[in-house]
């Protein structure tokens, strides 16, 4: 695609793609050619017209080449434009590690004040989190930008790989909110990564199906989906279910299927992609059935809630799926006094020797989505 848009001085016109060229004209216009050498999903067209000054840099990729960064800034935070720069450029660093190359190196990666809050336009991102950390996030401060972090997200969870319906839209949003909590694990541990996971965990109402087996429209998905944080903890869940080797396998490929991929900039790295598929990616890398996983999590709206029934030296633990007659084999983690052990769920059932013990704690790092995860953070 080829933008050309014509501007007074001393307004600047950034846009998706690379810069060509800005052409003077008389009466003190000037215009910007923009262009874009990759597919762009068309939500993602965007202007951003005015004063801006502009901090240039350049990353050089996981994938071995070099890429150019833009942040069009105006020009009254000129100097906290400068400090976030480099921050960008950790977010940059950290999705590269973890999903794969940056995948519009054939363009840019660009950042544009904007007077709204943010949108993951393509090499374009709109930033209007005013330099607060904690814009996004209901005042709760996880250390940095993640209205940038977030945003950033999106340019491998729904530009490089888009929803082929508003169905499948948590895999933009759910992946794209999972990944704060993993940078905030990086940054500063575990715990502080379970913290953060605890505080979207509030937030899931369980109204609607994260992911219905029909097709919907944007005003349907938006509506009492989840798909924010639901789908985030459908993956923190996973995460505990498959182990870290294999989950990190599956995110790395979701984004890009074949390792080969990771080198291309043709345009030819973009793909749709359905729950479906994912869900196909997931058991395949990591060998096992998770439709039982998918049915409960994604398909229906009901959380999994697990039935104690402690008989003297012994508790049964089963899990049930309210209003559904759906199996849920997920394995868990109990301390008994103090020791921790993981029990397996085959079925949904398993029957544990307590002995005499006084405090038993069910999946006390709280990885499991389920009913019963806000009593135990409080009671923790
Ligand atoms: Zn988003």
């Amino acid at each position: 695609m080829d933008i050309h848009i014509r501007v007074p001085e001393p307004l600047v016109a950034a846009s998706n793609g690379r810069l060509r060229e800005v052409e003077p004209h008389a009466y003190g216009t000037r215009t910007y050619h923009w262009h874009l050498s990759n597919p762009i999903n068309v939500y993602n067209v965007a202007l951003n017209i005015a004063s801006y000054r502009i901090i240039e840099g350049s990353l050089k990729s996981v994938a071995g080449d070099t890429f150019p960064i833009q942040f069009f800034v105006l020009p009254e935070d000129y100097e906290k434009g400068v400090v976030l720069f480099e921050e960008i450029k950790d977010h940059l660093r950290f999705y590269e590690d973890i999903l794969g190359p940056y995948p519009f190196r054939a363009d840019k990666y660009g950042v544009a004040q904007t007077p709204h809050l943010g949108m993951e336009h393509q090499t374009i991102i709109a930033y209007g989190a005013g330099f607060s950390n904690t814009a996004m996030t209901r005042g709760n401060d996880l250390g940095f930008d993640a209205l940038h972090h977030h945003e950033l997200a999106h340019e491998w969870w729904g530009n490089l790989v888009t929803n082929a319906d508003w169905s499948d839209m948590w895999l933009h949003e759910g992946f794209g909110s999972y990944m704060q909590p993993l940078y905030r694990e990086r940054l500063s541990g575990v715990d502080s990564y379970k913290e953060a996971m605890m505080q979207q965990r509030r937030g899931i109402a369980n109204r609607k199906a994260l992911s219905p087996d029909s097709t919907l429209s944007s005003q349907e998905i938006y509506a009492g989906h989840d798909i924010y944080s639901k789908g985030s903890w459908l993956l923190h869940t996973l995460r505990y279910l498959v182990g870290d080797d294999l989950f990190f396998d599956i995110l790395r490929r979701q984004a890009y299927p074949d390792p080969a991929m990771e080198s291309v900039i043709d345009g030819s790295q973009v793909r749709f992609g359905t729950t479906t598929d994912f869900i196909s990616l997931a058991e395949g890398i990591a060998d096992q059935d998770l439709g039982w996983f998918f049915d409960v999590y994604a398909r229906q709206p009901h959380l999994p809630q697990l039935d104690v029934i402690r008989d003297g030296s012994t508790a049964t633990l089963r899990w049930d799926v309210p209003g559904t007659d759906l199996p849920f084999s997920m394995p868990l983690d109990i301390d008994i006094d103090g020791r921790r052990q993981r029990v397996d769920m085959q079925n949904g059932i398993a029957t544990v020797d307590v002995g005499e013990a006084s405090e038993i704690l069910i999946d006390p790092d709280n990885w499991i989505l389920r009913e019963g995860n806000l009593k135990q953070s409080e009671s923790n």
